[in-house]
């Protein structure tokens, strides 16, 4: 088969670091592959061809058993804190077959998921079961609809194998699409070997792909972690906008590049609660809703701690300049999170008062159990929530603070693209999940169609702006 009209252009930059970051290793082939999801607006915006190509070769293509012939896949090092203990990671369970860049020269690294035991599987068995690597491709996919920065979805194909959890699952792998996947782990990996040069063909290599513009920078590790903690400060806020949780922002899951990554146990809020988390492993609740701030900034440290070598030749100075960086971390935080805040209820200018609106607003929606994304979403309905005096009152003094400096209906426009009408609801995407486990994927592709316009006023298919019905002891699984 002459895969050569795909068109993939592969140039596999990072296979120019130190040999300690990645191993060449090809995904282990399955025994029959088959097409769940393909995601042909993604293949698109990548220049990636494949409609000449039967499809028995393109699930086989994304089930690693084809490989194209112009790259050399492989597996990449890293560590990461995990719940707060350092430990040495990698791979386990991945593959890049390579760095294609499209027409606009634009870099994606196109990674299977579920692909084979590497040399960094530890325990692991190297594989991925459906259900996980669905949830993965919808949530991630829904995010970049709602605006978000992250990593994305292109396939998921069934291996013809099976997976032994806790129960016998069908296995899959994902082809994740990133603009890299460079983590806070991978410095943490390279500054455990104690080798500065690789550390610094890092620094560079990263400041290459994903912050060009400080290239020429004088302080260029010290930019990197200003620009980096900036980035990663505005992608968190976005995702408390719709009330995304991740719920493993352990360091190897946060990228370089600010995208999110790896959406094992996330969940989006339902009803507004501050202290919301999913995940069955996650005993404190570490990381919270609410924690997603005072965890990015703790992470963001750890960033700081493996590059001290390469900010200055004396170390005490080199703790002196990153501390300084990290203590803006909250006055940033706070700026653009009041920022966010003020769009979702349409505050046009800013006002000294606006912070106490806001928080009064949220202390209602705390006490009266309110759903995060339809308040939002029908704040200018106030017959909803006509029988609470406290939120009349609070509706009042909004109208007035709206029409003070501006109009309604220019709030209203400005609401109706910061508040998202549909979200991946947990009961919805527990239901298509479980419908494809029977190998009925209308409904996931169905609800897939729906999350892709998010701001849309859906009229007919109320059941996506409904209260949904809550199961406030939801949880999520990292039984992957
Ligand atoms: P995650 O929790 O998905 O971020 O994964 C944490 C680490 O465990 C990464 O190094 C993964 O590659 C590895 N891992 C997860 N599942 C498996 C598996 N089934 N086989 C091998 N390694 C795995
Ligand atoms: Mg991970």
């Amino acid at each position: 088969m002459d895969l050569k009209q795909i068109g993939f252009n592969f140039d596999n930059s990072y296979l120019n670091l130190s040999q300690t970051t990645y191993i060449k290793i090809k995904p282990q082939p399955v025994s029959n592959p088959s097409m769940v999801l393909f995601n042909k607006e993604l293949a698109k915006e990548l220049n990636l061809d494949f409609s000449k190509i039967p499809s028995e070769f393109i699930s086989k293509i994304f089930a690693g058993n084809l490989i194209p012939n112009n790259t050399e896949p492989f597996s990449q090092a890293y560590a990461g804190h995990q719940f707060g203990h350092f430990t040495i990671l990698g791979d386990g369970r991945a593959s890049i077959i390579g760095e294609h860049l499209n027409q606009k020269n634009q870099r994606y690294d196109i990674q299977l998921k579920g692909s084979g035991r590497t040399p960094f599987s530890r325990n692991g068995d190297g594989r991925a079961a459906l259900g996980p690597m669905l949830r993965e491709y919808l949530i991630s996919e829904s995010l970049y609809s709602l605006g978000i920065p992250t990593t994305r979805s292109l396939a998921v194909v069934k291996t013809g194998e099976s997976v032994q959890r806790e129960i016998i699952h069908p296995g899959a792998i994902l082809s994740r699409v990133a603009s890299s996947h460079i983590r806070i782990g991978t410095f943490q990996y390279l500054a455990s070997n104690n080798n500065t040069s690789d550390l610094k063909n890092l620094l560079d290599y990263t400041i290459n792909r994903h912050y060009p513009e400080i290239k020429k920078s004088k302080d260029s590790a010290v930019e990197l972690l200003h620009s980096f903690m900036l980035r990663q400060i505005n992608s968190v806020i976005e995702w408390m906008r719709v009330g995304f949780v991740h719920g493993v922002m352990n360091t190897d899951n946060m990228t370089l590049s600010g995208e999110a990554i790896d959406f094992g146990p996330c969940a989006f809020m339902d009803v507004y609660k501050p202290n919301t988390f999913f995940s069955s492993i996650d005993y404190n609740g570490r990381y919270s809703y609410k924690n997603q701030p005072i965890i990015t900034k703790w992470n963001i440290a750890r960033f700081a701690e493996s590059i001290i070598p390469l900010i200055d030749k004396n170390k005490e100075t080199s703790i002196k300049l990153a501390t300084e960086v990290l203590e803006l971390f909250d006055k940033y935080f706070q700026k653009n999170w009041l920022e966010m805040m003020r769009s979702k209820i349409g505050l046009i200018r800013k006002h000294k008062d606006d912070k106490k609106l806001i928080l009064r607003l949220l202390t209602i929606m705390e006490e009266r159990r309110m759903d995060f994304t339809n308040t939002f979403r029908m704040l200018n309905q106030k017959k909803l929530y006509s029988k609470s005096l406290d939120f009349k009152n609070w509706y009042s003094d909004w109208q007035k603070r709206v029409g003070n400096f501006g109009s309604f209906e220019s709030s209203q426009k400005i609401m109706m693209i910061k508040n998202p009408s549909v979200i991946p609801r947990n009961n919805l995407v527990e239901q298509v999940l479980n419908d494809s486990k029977f190998g009925n994927y209308k409904s996931i592709k169905n609800f897939l169609r729906i999350l892709k316009k998010p701001y849309k006023n859906y009229l007919k298919e109320t059941i996506f702006i409904k209260d949904p019905k809550i199961d406030p002891s939801y949880k999520t699984f990292c039984g992957t």
